[in-house]
């Protein structure tokens, strides 16, 4: 039915200008979305909840920044009130251009076009189809497919849900204490609630408390190597990883890339990274994640997730990488790129009241759960910053714990800037929490202040970034690695034993033909556009390496 389509929500108080946009937009996108028209923000606000109030799903809001009354970005902010998953685009003049760059923070602004936009197969439609592309993504997400009915404060519950978001396999969550309709689809099925957690497959099947691994199987996610030997094996699908397996394959190499959980990575965790070049508006990890993933398998790379690299071996010119359910990938180049992990915060009742209120990383999934609580986040860097101005906006209250006595050390200008400015984060220098309490699900954290003092505080989740380290037992006794446990490259591997008469190239390990990249090498740089670069720059090397073997 055409008019359940989704919205795109236009508002231009100029009736030419609003006119030749939702022309455009008609022509562009028309067949798979609705139009709406308003002539001013408060008359699209209106529009908005009226459509919301239908059960209508409005996908974009294009909002020009001149308007008398409520301006683009005011309508913006309160428009995000009402449907927060829309994209957001301003309309701008050129000379309104610094107002629309300051936009983009103070209304996570996806977009901004300047007028006029002709001609609109150039500068329009790519734009719009892309934020349509991203905005779809996450719809189909939310709506479809598997049905995961657990309790909310279930480590099991909490897994399943984890890998069915970074695997973007769409499914719904129920909350079997929030939502009556879980408790109808469990009678239904007829599976006792001590069953739980259990997954309801679009083929009718029910699994009751399975393992990820199972669930994985039966959605065909992990999927299996098409070849038994490759030019290239990548171990690690984060940034680095998805860099090298898009040159990897866009260059003519035969590569597969590993992934133990989920391509993404750490920045896959990111709820916005807005340093990455050419996003001037930032993008989602997860978002990133999406893209590189689709552009890799277009150039013809293999995913192959949930497997784990145990062991690398070396035969002769052959490296053979061991995955941990068995089997074996024969390659002619190694690419390590498998970065860092979480470390855990080993304070009593942290280990045990994990996933039941206590994530490591930010958890996005929980994010909507948190709706009128109060949420702690521990650590003072980048990734605890942003987690904090996300859960911001769901949460209550936000209190971050941070040891050290200043953001400044460990964070980004701009985001002690974005914390600064959020009425309902408290940031507390000199804290840190020495326990936590709970039975089943977290109730309190027991935090120590500046001077020595201790409370016990009334906390719903606790999100803990304390920094990270590699997890590269696997390479033990193979590749050369520092005291920490990071893999040695270029100069810096070549050891006694070293057997070729060429120095390492840059991001060589100690075996000639296994490279490394990312977070993972020693004396890294930690940044996404870092990752990126090195693993394509191993690529290149790569080639050197395999054209002189
Ligand atoms: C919350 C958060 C926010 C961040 N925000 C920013 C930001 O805004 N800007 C920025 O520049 N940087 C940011 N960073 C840092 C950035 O994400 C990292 O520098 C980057 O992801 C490193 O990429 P990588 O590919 O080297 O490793 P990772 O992203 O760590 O990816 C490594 C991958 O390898 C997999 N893996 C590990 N071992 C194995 C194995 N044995 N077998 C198979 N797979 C394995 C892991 O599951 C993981 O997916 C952020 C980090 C976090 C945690």
């Amino acid at each position: 039915m055409a008019e359940r389509n989704p919205a795109i929500v236009v508002v231009d108080d100029e009736p030419a200008v609003l006119a030749a946009v939702a022309r455009d937009l008609r022509r562009g996108f028309g067949e798979r979305y609705r139009i709406v028209r308003a002539g001013s923000g408060d008359e699209a606000l209106d529009a908005l909840r009226e459509l919301v109030r239908r059960g209508d799903q409005v996908a974009l809001l294009v909002a020009d920044q001149r308007m008398p009354g409520l301006s683009g970005t005011d309508y913006l902010v309160r428009a995000r009130e009402v449907v927060p998953t829309a994209k957001r685009v301003l309309l701008t003049a050129y000379a309104d251009t610094s107002a629309a760059i300051q936009a983009i923070n103070e209304v996570s602004l996806d977009y901004y076009l300047l007028k006029p936009w002709d001609p609109p197969e150039e500068q329009l439609f790519p734009v719009v189809e892309d934020l349509l592309t991203g905005w779809e993504a996450g719809a189909a997400l939310d709506s479809g497919g598997v049905r995961l009915i657990g309790h909310r404060f279930s480590r099991a519950s909490h897994d399943l849900r984890d890998f069915l978001a970074r695997n973007r396999v769409p499914a719904r969550w129920l909350d079997v204490e929030r939502d009556a309709e879980a408790r109808q689809l469990l009678a239904v099925a007829g599976v006792d609630e001590d069953r739980l957690p259990v997954a309801l497959l679009e083929d009718g099947a029910v699994l009751e408390r399975p393992t990820v691994l199972e669930l994985a199987g039966r959605l065909g996610v992990a999927g299996h190597p098409a070849s038994e030997h490759y030019d290239l094996v990548i171990v690690g699908g984060g940034p680095a990883g998805l860099a090298a397996a898009v040159y990897g394959a866009s260059e003519g190499l035969k590569t597969i890339m590993v992934e133990r959980e989920a391509p993404g990575g750490q920045a896959g965790q990111s709820s916005r990274i807005e340093n990455y070049l050419g996003f001037p508006a930032g993008l989602s990890g997860s978002d990133l994640a999406r893209r590189a993933t689709d552009q890799a398998r277009r150039l013809g790379a293999e995913l192959l997730t949930l497997q784990d690299a145990s062991r690398l071996r070396v035969e002769g010119s052959g490296r053979i990488v061991e995955l941990a359910d068995g089997g074996a990938l024969s390659a002619s180049s190694v690419l390590v790129a498998s970065g860092v992990s979480y470390r855990q915060l080993d304070a009593p009742g942290f280990p045990e009241l994990t996933g039941q209120g206590i994530y490591y990383g930010a958890a996005m999934t929980e994010a909507r759960s948190c709706a009128d609580q109060h949420v702690v986040v521990i650590g003072g860097a980048n990734s605890a910053g942003q987690a904090a101005v996300y859960f911001s906006s769901y949460a209550t209250r936000v209190t971050m714990l941070v040891r050290g006595d200043s953001l400044s050390k460990g964070m980004s200008h701009y985001l002690i800037e974005q914390i600064d400015a959020l009425p309902n984060v408290e940031v507390r220098l000199g804290s840190q929490a020495v326990a936590a309490q709970g039975d089943g699900r977290l109730h309190a954290l027991r935090i120590r202040a500046a001077d020595g003092s201790e409370t016990v505080e009334d906390v719903d989740a606790c999100f803990v970034f304390i920094g990270a380290a590699p997890r590269t037992e696997w390479l033990a006794g193979v590749v050369e690695r520092d005291e920490r446990g990071f893999i040695l490259a270029g100069l810096d591997a070549r050891k006694d034993g070293w057997p070729l008469a060429r120095d390492p190239f840059p991001l060589e390990t100690s075996v000639p033909g296994v490279l490394v990249a990312g977070d993972v090498r020693a004396r890294s740089i930690k940044r996404v556009a870092s990752a990126v670069g090195e693993g394509a720059m191993a690529v290149s090397l790569i080639h050197q390496y395999l054209s002189e073997a």
